[in-house]
């Protein structure tokens, strides 16, 4: 009988959670259940997420990054159609296929400076490449990262992952040279030590929402030049249209030499990276015929992802949507500032574009700053940790927090995001905070869940 998935999957729809308790990673089912965030979805559309038994959430989580077009985006789907159609002779590994060709085009003439194109499956290798480019470029070993910074999670990117939790039971990494974010001072001793290859570094940090203060990516792109190092840009999550800007690092008024980008590329349908560089540091590692495949990977450049990623700027430049993440960014971060005057514990809205981060600080008044502070010694973070936890119960809103023990909620919708969707999540959030600012026990009896979800932890 031929295979039907839509027959193995019907009636199953709820397994999800049993079957990866036991087959796969337990912990993230355990996790779920215990801060009731155990939803079954049945489907998407754009900034919509539909759980099984019809209703609607908000999706400002977007997969992380992934669906900047939103989810399902016909032209996306349609492209997928079409290459699977075409039967086409993908990977056959010893060609130069037209796919990949067309969007290495695509892609080097929305980033200026940059010279040819690395293709991979992820954010990681995108930085692995970053890595092992920089370093065969300059012959030399160290890498500059920042504090907070994210880059991955593979051995090399794990190795400028700033977040001590993810290091933790992993070592030996690479040689470490962590620098303050937005210290250059700090970047400028490492280069003095000598034998550094390349500062990696986020334009807008992913965890906590920090942007690069003004001048800096310039000013390092500066020094580090000057000490022959190299500029490595990860633009995973900040790149294709994310800040208002094709690349972050446009608003810098820096030039990198390597640019990495990854998860929207391909409108969220499957898996890429990319790894942009000048000319001259692809000539240092295909520096002849027989090291042709020194740096490569097996499904990197599949039919699949080109025309995924081909349409996917298709539909960026169709519909607007890198002009729509700067409109609409400006017009949700100032409603959320706002917010501030009304709230004392709104503290700093930040971010650039559609990526913008919300700080939650300790409230000047005597009633909230004692249950302030029993959530703060119960873990840092509790207080973020529960407004995701409302916005999502109450208003069927899907946010983050921005990273482990911060204070801080990371919007990141799709870029295809309007007015509509702005006013329902401004109001949701002004609900969530007058609660608990009114010191409602409902709000902080979510507590309930967060003892549980701190227990799990
Ligand atoms: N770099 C940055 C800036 C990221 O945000 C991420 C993913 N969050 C990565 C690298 C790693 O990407 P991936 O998860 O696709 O490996």
């Amino acid at each position: 009988m031929a295979f039907d998935l839509t027959e193995l999957m019907a009636g199953r729809s709820t397994d999800g959670y049993r079957m990866h308790a036991r087959h796969l990673n337990r912990e993230v089912p355990r996790m779920l259940h215990a801060i009731d965030f155990d939803t079954v979805y049945s489907g998407a559309e754009g900034a919509w997420l539909v759980g099984e038994d019809g209703s609607r959430y908000l999706d400002l989580l977007s997969g992380f990054g992934v669906f900047a077009v939103g989810r399902n985006h016909p032209a996306v789907r349609n492209a997928l159609h079409q290459v699977l159609d075409a039967g086409l002779a993908d990977m056959v590994q010893m060609d130069a296929p037209l796919l990949p060709a067309l969007l290495a085009e695509q892609l080097l003439a929305r980033c200026p400076g940059m010279d040819r194109v690395f293709f991979c499956n992820s954010g990681s290798e995108a930085v692995e490449a970053a890595l092992k480019f920089a370093r065969a470029a300059t012959r030399r070993r160290r890498v500059i990262y920042c504090e907070h910074a994210y880059h991955g999670l593979t051995l090399g990117s794990l190795s400028v992952n700033g977040g001590r939790e993810f290091r933790r039971g992993f070592g030996p990494l690479l040689p470490d040279v962590r620098v303050p974010f937005g210290d250059l001072d700090a970047v400028e001793r490492e280069l003095r030590r000598g034998n550094v290859a390349a500062m990696v570094v986020e334009p807008v940090q992913g965890k906590g929402v920090n942007v690069a203060p003004p001048g800096y990516l310039a000013a390092a792109a500066e020094l580090l030049h000057r000490h022959g190092a190299l500029l490595v840009c990860d633009e995973v999550q900040t790149g294709i249209g994310r800040t208002g800007t094709f690349l972050a690092h446009e608003e810098d008024d820096v030039q990198p030499d390597i640019v990495t980008v990854a998860k929207a590329l391909s409108g969220g349908f499957v898996p890429i990276g990319a790894m942009l560089a000048r000319g001259w540091i692809f000539d240092r590692v295909y520096s002849s015929m027989d090291r042709a495949f020194v740096h490569a990977s097996t499904f990197a450049g599949n039919a699949l992802a080109m025309a995924a990623g081909l349409a996917t700027l298709s539909v960026l430049d169709d519909e607007d949507l890198v002009g729509n993440a700067r409109r609409t960014g400006a017009l949700l971060a100032g409603r959320l500032a706002a917010l501030g005057d009304r709230y004392e514990m709104v503290g700093d809205v930040r971010g650039r574009g559609l990526m913008i981060g919300i700080e939650f600080s300790r409230p000047s008044s005597m009633r909230l700053r004692s249950r302030w502070t029993v959530l703060r010694a119960a873990r840092r973070g509790l207080f973020a940790q529960m407004v995701v936890g409302a916005l999502y119960q109450r208003h069927r809103i899907l946010c983050q927090v921005a990273g482990d023990h911060m204070e801080v909620i990371k919007l990141l919708p799709p870029l295809t995001i309007g007015e509509r969707e702005v006013d329902y999540d401004v109001t949701a959030l002004e609900e969530v905070l007058d609660e608990a600012h009114r010191d409602s026990r409902m709000a902080w009896g979510f507590g309930r869940t967060l003892v549980r979800q701190a227990l799990v932890r």
